[in-house]
């Protein structure tokens, strides 16, 4: 069956304005398929002292680690939450049937034994539940006591070994090249870098920022890195104009023929009309016009 890889990338794409679904390459998309563990574990324990009991430990711990090569990772939460809300729904992994579907498939090896990931889950519980607890003795003195469960109170009750596929998916825009990478399962799907909505000349990434395609360069820009080109009344990002000041304000162009044309646009161009070009200019105009005719009719005892 024919599977839209690429659809995430149209789908996030659709907020981006002057671009067109119909404009977009295909991507180029790659698949990774990476190890993570899923450990379930019961932690119970209780703390005395002569003063009877200081500190009690009854919980349950979910949590998912990346389980490459090298010391686990703990991931984030929602790709926590993804990976166990999907554990019932596992498929036996065949790398071979996503190629016709990829351009690159990569599957990474578990870099540990279930024995030993084991182990470094209750050492991570360990540490997690340790706490200090200060305490009144009966000869009214506080004391601080460290509160650390023993190996033997912390029950792994399962550590599941599954794959979680990474999908990145790069859009080649001209001068530009657009990543985005997503975990997914099941239905869901996390996203993990989201390179389109992201300003190429700034740092403004995500939120509610608005971005716009340049179609001159290619490049995705955020607000204050869009201008509107003066001869064709389109959108063109400060990193590719050509600009020039006329009437004091400074005019974006595609290129020097844009500008060129423009040039001799303006210099046809009636007096008011030039002063249009800077409205500020041309409001400020019409203020000192009144204020000189106010004057005039005091002068002239009208007013
Ligand atoms: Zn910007
Ligand atoms: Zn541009």
């Amino acid at each position: 069956p024919a599977v839209d890889v690429d659809a995430p990338v149209t789908e996030t794409f659709r907020d981006i304005e002057n671009i067109e679904a119909a404009d977009l390459p295909e991507p180029h998309s790659s698949v990774t398929f990476r190890p993570v563990v899923a450990v379930t574990a019961d932690t119970n324990a209780v703390f005395e002292t002569s003063v009877g009991v200081i500190h009690r430990i009854n919980d349950r711990t979910r949590f998912v680690a990346h389980a490459e090569r090298g010391q686990p990772q703990v991931v984030d939460e929602d790709v926590a939450t993804l990976v166990t809300e999907n554990l019932h729904a596992t498929v036996e992994l065949d790398p071979e049937q996503f190629g016709e579907v990829f351009d690159d498939v990569e599957e990474r090896r578990f870099g540990q034994t279930q024995t030993e990931y084991k182990e470094w889950a209750v050492e991570r519980l360990q540490q997690h539940h340790t706490t200090t607890v200060t305490y009144t003795g009966d000869n009214n003195v506080t004391y601080d006591k460290t509160c650390e469960p023993n190996r033997s109170d912390i029950s792994v009750q399962s550590i599941e070994p599954v794959y979680l596929p990474e999908v990145r998916h790069t859009t080649d825009l001209q001068e530009y090249t657009y990543p985005y990478e997503y975990y997914a399962a099941g239905p869901s799907r996390i996203a993990a870098e989201d390179g389109i909505h992201r300003c190429v000349h700034c740092d403004t990434s995500g939120g509610d920022e608005t971005y716009t395609y340049c179609s001159n360069c290619g490049a995705i820009a955020c607000s204050s890195h869009i201008k509107t080109e003066r001869l064709e009344g389109e959108p063109v990002c400060t990193g590719c104009a050509v600009t020039e000041r006329f009437a004091l304000k400074t005019k974006y162009f595609y290129d020097e023929e844009n500008l060129e044309a423009f040039r001799e646009e303006y210099a046809a161009m009636p007096l008011h009309e030039k002063a249009m070009e800077n409205k500020w200019l041309a409001g400020g105009s019409v203020v000192a016009t009144l204020l000189v005719v106010v004057g005039l009719l005091v002068i002239g005892g009208i007013i």
